[in-house]
């Protein structure tokens, strides 16, 4: 049977550190879908959803295994439509190991068939942060350095 997994997250934007976990990932599964969780009520998102999709989508468009979706209800069930038995995160600290911890125990109750598999940063990448990034952009400096595909002003 295929092991798919579902790379859930915000994503604002995708970073080569979320690459890292991704290509990584793909040792392990036959297919990942990054899934963007997008609440249009909700969310304000910096860079806008459906350009960073097309820029993932042109970042492995020669990788059939990545694919990449938008997503508004709760992971576990996104997951499960997609025959997902497994949800891949990314941890870099002991802060996002807390945070971590807690969202794997709500998903696996929701669905006892999901797993969490977490893969540790390396470490070059364990300074990116989405959040970071949008500081710098906002201000107008250059990210290129954090992202894999550039972006356009
Ligand atoms: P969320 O809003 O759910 O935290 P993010 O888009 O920030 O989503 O991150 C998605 C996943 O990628 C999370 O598991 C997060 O810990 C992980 N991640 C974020 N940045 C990095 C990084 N630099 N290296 C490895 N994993 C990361």
């Amino acid at each position: 049977m295929e092991k798919i997994a579902l790379f859930p997250g915000s994503f604002d934007p995708f970073t080569k550190g979320h690459e890292d976990i991704l290509l990584r990932g793909l040792k392990i599964f036959d297919q990942i879908i990054i899934a963007i969780g997008y609440n249009t009520a909700k969310h304000k998102r910096y860079f806008d959803v459906d350009t960073m999709v097309a820029y993932i989508e042109k970042t492995y468009k020669d990788k059939p295994e990545i694919s990449v979706k938008i997503y508004n209800e709760l992971t576990a069930e996104f997951a499960k439509k997609h025959n997902a038995n497994y949800l891949l995160r990314g941890l870099r600290n002991t802060t996002d190991f807390e945070y971590e911890n807690s969202i794997a125990e709500l998903n696996k109750n929701q669905n006892p068939e999901l797993e969490t598999v977490f893969l540790i940063t390396t470490p070059i990448y364990a300074h990116i942060s989405s959040s970071i990034i949008r500081e710098v952009h906002r201000y107008g400096g250059d990210v290129t350095d954090y992202l894999p595909y550039s972006i356009k002003e």
